[in-house]
C-alpha cells in the first residue's frame, strides 16, 4: 500500500507531453467555444443545442483533468511553486469561456420550445433536468447589463464586507492565560480533557470578540441588506425561497424536517443533561464542554488495520462499495498521513476523466481517523455511481452532497460501537457520534433561527452588536433549551462563523443531509439487502432530479414527517444507550 495518492494517471509531472498537449487542447477548446458563442443568433435552435453542449461537455472533462492535478498537488504540498502557478494559469485560460457559457445560457433560455427539443432529442434528453434548471433560473435574471453591474458592485460591497469579517477573525488575538493565540486555537482548546483549560479558553475567546463585534456587525448588516436587494430584484420572495430554489428543494420539505426536529430537541437535552452530570455540573451542561472528551478513546490503529475494518464492515453491505474500496486502498487513490506543507482536514476529489477520486487524509490512527476514511470513501463511492451520466449531469446540489459520505459513517460508527469491548471505549464512540450530531441538529437550528431573524428585522433597521447577541442567546435558548446553562452560553458565534458572511443559509443543508442519511440507514436497517439497489440508484438520481424526487426512488417521502421522524428516532435510541451507560 503506497502511503502518497498515485497522480501518475493524470500525468506523470508538468514536463509530461500529454499535459502541454491538454493544456493546448484546452486552449484551443476555449477560442473554438467562445467563436461559436458569437455565432448562436444564426444557428439552428437544435444543431446550436446540441453543439454547445458537446463542448461544453469535452470543456468540462479536459478541464477538470488539466485542473485536478496542479490541485491536487498542491493540496499535499502547499510549496509546489510550479503547481501553484498551472493553477493559475488554467484558470486564466478557462475564466474566458465565462462570456461564452452566458451567451448559450441565454441564447438557449430564448428558445420558444426548448423543452420539446430537449425531451425529443436522443441526445439531449439526458439534459433535461438541466436545461429546466437553466429555465427556472432565467426567470430569475437581471439582464446581462444589470448582472454584470451587479458583480461589479458585489467586489466592493459584499465580497469586501466578508474579507473585513474574514480578517478580523484571522487576525484576532485571544489573551489565553496570559498568552496571545489565534481565534481557532484558543476553539480547539474546547476538545481538552482539562476542563479548567476549557473554561479559560471560552472565557479568553468570549472577551476577544469584544474588539471586533462592531465591524462584525457592520459587515453582518451590510451582507444581509445586499441579499435581500439582489433578492427583490431577481423577483424572490425572499432569501429563503432563492436558496431553496438553488438547492432543487421544496419549502414542504424544510418544513417537515424542521418540525420534526422540533418534536425531538427534549431528547438532545436530555443528552446534554446526562453529559453535564458526569462531568459534575448541576443541571445544565456549560458551553464550554459540549466538545469536553468522555470515557476513553480506543488504541491507535495502522492504515492497514483500519483497511481490514473498513472492508469488513462494507462487505457486510455491497461488493461494489467493498471493491472500490480495495482499490482506492491498493490502486493510489488515498494520501494517508500528515506532512509538512500539506494541507490538513481531509476531501475527496471526483476526476470525471478517468472514473476515479482522490482522497487526501490526515491518518493519525484515532478512531476518528477511520470514520473520516469511511466518510470520504462515501464521497468516493458516491462519483463512482453516478459516473455513467453524461459529463454535464456530474453536480449535485448541498443538501444530497452529504448522503453517501454520512451513510458509510453510519455503517462504520455503528459496527464500531456494537464490537466496542469496555464501556469507556463505547461510551467514547457514543459521545463523539452524539457530539456531532447534536452540533447538526441543535446548533444547526439555531443558526437556522438567528439567521431567519435577522432577515426578519433587517429591512427595517439596523442591528448592532448588542441587538445581534441577543438574538443568538435567544436562538441557541430555543435550541438547546434547558440542555445548556443558560448563563454559559455563546452570544458572539455570530462573530465566529464565516457562513453568515457568505452564502445565505448555509446552515439547513447540514441538518438535512445528515437525517437524510440516517433516515436511509434506517431503512437499509429495516430492509436489508433489498435496500441496497435502490440506494444506489438514488445516489446515481441525486445529479438528475430535485432532492423530493431523487428520495422517491427509494420510497421516501421527504414532504412526510415520518420520515424524519425515524432519523432521529435513531439518535434518540444512542441517547438513551448513552443516558444508561453514564448511569452506570
Ligand atoms: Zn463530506
Amino acid at each position: 500500500m503506497n502511503e502518497v495518492w498515485n497522480l501518475d494517471k493524470l500525468y506523470h509531472g508538468f514536463d509530461d507531453p500529454t499535459f502541454s498537449a491538454d493544456f493546448e487542447a484546452l486552449k484551443s477548446l476555449v477560442s473554438r467555444f467562445s467563436a461559436f458563442a458569437e455565432t448562436l443568433k444564426d444557428v439552428q435552435p437544435l444543431d446550436g443545442l446540441k453543439t454547445g453542449v458537446r463542448m461544453q461537455e469535452e470543456l468540462t472533462l479536459l478541464a477538470g483533468k488539466l485542473s485536478a492535478y496542479p490541485r491536487l498537488r498542491n493540496a499535499a504540498n502547499s510549496k509546489d511553486q510550479e503547481a501553484t502557478s498551472w493553477t493559475g494559469r488554467i484558470q486564466g485560460v478557462l475564466s474566458n469561456t465565462a462570456g461564452a457559457r452566458t451567451a448559450f445560457r441565454q441564447w438557449a433560455c430564448g428558445i420558444e420550445n426548448l423543452v420539446d427539443l430537449v425531451r425529443d432529442d436522443d441526445f439531449l434528453k439526458d439534459y433535461e433536468f438541466l436545461f429546466s434548471g437553466m429555465l427556472e433560473m432565467a426567470k430569475h435574471n437581471l439582464g446581462v447589463e444589470a448582472a454584470t453591474v451587479a458583480a461589479k458592485m458585489r467586489m466592493s460591497g459584499s465580497n469586501a464586507w466578508s474579507r473585513l469579517h474574514g480578517y478580523l477573525t484571522s487576525t484576532a488575538r485571544a489573551d489565553y492565560r496570559g498568552r496571545q493565540i489565534n481565534l481557532s486555537a484558543v476553539r480547539n482548546l474546547a476538545h481538552d480533557p482539562d476542563m479548567q483549560v476549557r473554561k479559560d479558553a471560552y472565557e479568553a475567546e468570549l472577551a476577544c470578540y469584544e474588539a471586533i463585534k462592531d465591524p462584525c456587525a457592520h459587515a453582518m448588516n451590510a451582507i444581509k441588506l445586499e441579499t435581500i436587494s439582489s433578492c427583490q430584484l431577481g423577483g424572490y420572495e425572499s432569501p429563503l425561497e432563492m436558496t431553496l430554489k438553488r438547492a432543487d428543494m421544496k419549502r414542504e420539505t424544510l418544513d417537515a424536517m424542521l418540525e420534526a426536529m422540533d418534536e425531538y430537541l427534549p431528547k438532545f437535552w436530555q443528552y446534554l443533561k446526562a453529559k453535564a452530570k458526569l462531568l459534575g455540573h448541576e443541571g445544565g451542561l456549560p458551553w464550554y464542554d459540549l466538545f469536553a472528551p468522555v470515557g476513553k478513546d480506543t488504541a491507535a490503529v495502522s492504515v492497514e488495520e483500519a483497511r481490514d475494518f473498513l472492508l469488513e464492515q462494507f462487505a457486510t453491505f455491497d461488493k461494489e462499495l467493498t471493491d472500490m474500496v480495495c482499490r482506492a486502498f491498493d490502486e493510489g487513490w488515498i494520501d494517508f498521513y500528515p506532512r509538512d506543507g500539506k494541507r490538513g482536514g481531509a476531501f475527496c476529489s471526483s476526476i470525471q476523466a478517468l472514473g476515479e477520486s482522490r482522497i487526501l487524509a490526515n491518518f493519525d490512527g484515532t478512531s476518528s481517523a477511520v470514520t473520516t476514511l469511511a466518510h470520504e470513501l462515501g464521497h468516493a463511492f458516491h462519483n463512482l455511481c453516478i459516473r455513467s451520466h453524461r459529463p454535464l449531469n456530474h453536480g449535485y446540489s448541498m443538501p444530497v452532497a452529504e448522503t453517501a459520505s454520512t451513510f458509510n459513517e453510519c455503517v462504520v460508527m455503528n459496527a464500531a460501537i456494537a464490537a466496542a469491548q469496555t464501556r469507556e471505549e463505547k461510551m467514547a464512540l457514543i459521545e463523539s457520534q452524539l457530539q456531532k450530531i447534536t452540533q447538526v441538529i441543535c446548533d444547526i437550528y439555531s443558526r437556522y433561527r438567528f439567521e431567519a431573524k435577522v432577515f426578519e428585522n433587517r429591512e427595517e433597521r439596523f442591528m448592532d452588536a448588542d441587538t445581534l447577541c441577543e438574538f443568538m442567546i435567544e436562538a441557541q435558548k430555543q435550541s438547546y433549551g434547558d440542555g445548556l446553562d443558560h448563563a454559559l452560553l455563546h452570544p458572539y458565534m455570530w462573530v465566529n462563523k464565516q457562513h453568515y458572511y457568505g452564502p445565505i443559509y448555509y446552515n439547513f443543508p447540514y441538518a438535512f443531509g445528515a437525517l437524510f442519511s440516517r433516515g436511509l440507514y434506517a431503512q437499509y436497517e429495516r430492509e436489508g439487502a433489498a435496500f441496497v439497489p435502490k440506494y444506489k440508484k438514488l445516489l446515481y438520481t441525486t445529479t438528475v432530479a430535485t432532492a423530493e424526487d431523487t428520495a422517491k426512488v427509494a420510497g421516501i417521502d421527504l414532504t412526510d414527517k415520518e420520515f424524519w421522524r425515524s432519523a432521529l428516532q435513531t439518535v434518540a435510541d444512542r441517547i438513551d444507550q448513552f443516558c444508561l451507560l453514564a448511569q452506570a
